[in-house]
């Protein structure tokens, strides 16, 4: 989409293959729905917390086909949207699923098209592990989809959709199972995130069950691990990684090369072994969200087509889980930064939110920095708690400038927030 827009807007003539529904995966069956889902499922705290404030709710109850109508009828305006941008930067939309011939060719329809530059952005694909009963679970494609709320859930996973969609289904009032083969949540995050997470997702009702990785599905569904233990559940949902849509598409014996997950090699410009064709977004498997693939996309418009040439900085990427509660991080972990830098300052601090002290609520809000020792930089921040990712987005611009703790702590804060914690921190953890 981003790419296709801005390469029109600099004057290329553009054609665009789609086979499903404008807006990819992060309108569809990704982001949108998921925040959707996940501010659905916060409802049930809410009214809780409502009557701490004196508030009398009467009882809350949940339609699920109310939410799905509501879901449904926003994402169809955003997919009319979508195709209209694309429409009126003067794209030639084309219906279908495209094959690439060769270094200049792509095939829709029984149809060839002949094209200077082959943009490949054909995103990735949920996948489940190859155990028996297989058949039996779901991904995220489907969740998005369910006729009705089954009454207790298993999801499978470790990684952010997972956590996500166990917070879902749990707020929403399904019984809910999280069971990850590892010994930790959100692997790749700085490691007091996942520890934590799991323990405030199970304050609120989670079963998270970790080194526990299902080993077969038997109709019920019944669930056998791979330590004999043995659950009984309605759904299961797998959230087990990812695999880059290359299938089929012609694209080695294009000469395209891909890596062992399929996923399209590229240089920093997003060139791939072909000079014509180039990828983006999930197919290549960089940093799989949507800002880093429409980033990407408008670089490659620059570099091909403004003769600007432009490489897409990975670095520092802020990104957010919208779990319950939600967790946000930008930079390094302490134990990346630990490798990269070697001495550094932590700093740490978990309180209770304001707006929770009038009742009784467990959560904890927990925030980190991540201070490299020789120069003072912060190089990480670290967050769970309610309005994470919004809070976050803030501190990595400070953390892309490279701003210091000195800097931080000269930043007045903004009382009372939970966010002013991130200027107020003093004193360095053991
Ligand atoms: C459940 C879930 C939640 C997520 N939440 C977030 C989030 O909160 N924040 C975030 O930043 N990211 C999130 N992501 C990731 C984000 O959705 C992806 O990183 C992003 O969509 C990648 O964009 P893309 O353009 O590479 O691919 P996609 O968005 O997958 O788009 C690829 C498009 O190509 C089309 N296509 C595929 N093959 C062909 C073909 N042969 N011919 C024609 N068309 C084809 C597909 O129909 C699709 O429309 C989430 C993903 C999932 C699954």
């Amino acid at each position: 989409m981003r790419a296709s827009r801005v390469a029109a807007n600099y004057g290329a003539r553009v054609a665009v293959a789609e086979s499903g529904r404008f807006g990819g995966t992060c309108v569809n069956v990704g982001c949108i729905p998921k925040k959707l889902f996940s501010y659905a499922a916060h409802f049930r705290e809410d009214f809780h917390v409502a009557r701490s404030f004196g508030w009398t709710v009467g009882e809350a109850r949940f339609d699920w086909a109310t939410l799905l109508a509501n879901k449904d009828r926003e994402i169809a305006r955003l997919n009319g949207l979508y195709e209209g941008v694309l429409a009126r930067a003067g794209a030639q939309i084309l219906r279908g699923k495209a094959t690439v011939v060769d270094a200049h060719t792509v095939e829709l329809g029984g149809k060839r098209y002949g094209a200077r530059h082959i943009l490949v952005a054909t995103g990735s694909w949920p996948q489940i592990p190859a155990i028996p009963g297989r058949e039996l679970a779901i991904t995220s494609n489907e969740a998005f989809h369910l006729a009705s709320l089954p009454r207790r859930a298993l999801v499978v996973g470790g990684g952010y959709i997972a956590v996500e969609f166990a917070s879902i289904f749990q707020g929403l009032g399904v019984q809910t199972t999280l069971a990850y083969r590892g010994a930790q949540l959100l692997r790749g995050f700085d490691a007091d995130l996942g520890q934590r997470l799991a323990e405030e997702m199970k304050k609120k009702g989670v079963a998270v069950r970790l080194q526990a990785n299902p080993a077969r599905l038997d109709p019920g569904i019944k669930v056998t691990y791979e330590d004999g233990a043995v659950e009984d559940t309605d759904l299961v949902m797998f959230a087990t990684g990812r695999t880059p849509n290359t299938a089929g598409l012609g694209l080695e014996a294009a000469g395209v090369k891909l890596d062992a997950a399929g996923a399209v090699v590229v240089d920093a410009y997003s060139r791939s072994s072909v000079d014509s064709i180039h990828a983006i977004g999930d197919v290549t498997n960089r940093l799989n969200l949507t800002p880093v693939a429409t980033a990407e996309g408008m670089a490659l418009a620059k570099t091909l087509f403004r003769n600007e040439p432009t490489a897409t900085d990975h670095d520092n990427v802020p990104t957010a889980v919208f779990s319950d509660p939600n967790v946000a991080t930008v930079g390094l972990s302490e134990e990346r930064a630990r490798q990269k830098h070697g001495r550094v300052d932590i700093y740490k601090s978990a309180f209770r939110a304001l707006k929770l002290t009038l009742g009784a609520h467990e959560e904890r809000t927990f925030m980190k920095l991540v201070v490299d020792a020789a120069t003072q930089r912060v190089l990480g921040a670290h967050m769970i708690g309610p309005d994470a990712g919004e809070i976050i987005q803030g501190i990595g611009i400070a953390v892309k400038l490279g701003a210091t703790k000195a800097q931080f702590d000269a930043t007045i804060g903004i009382h009372p927030t939970a966010a002013e914690e991130f200027v107020t921190m003093r004193e360095k953890s053991p």
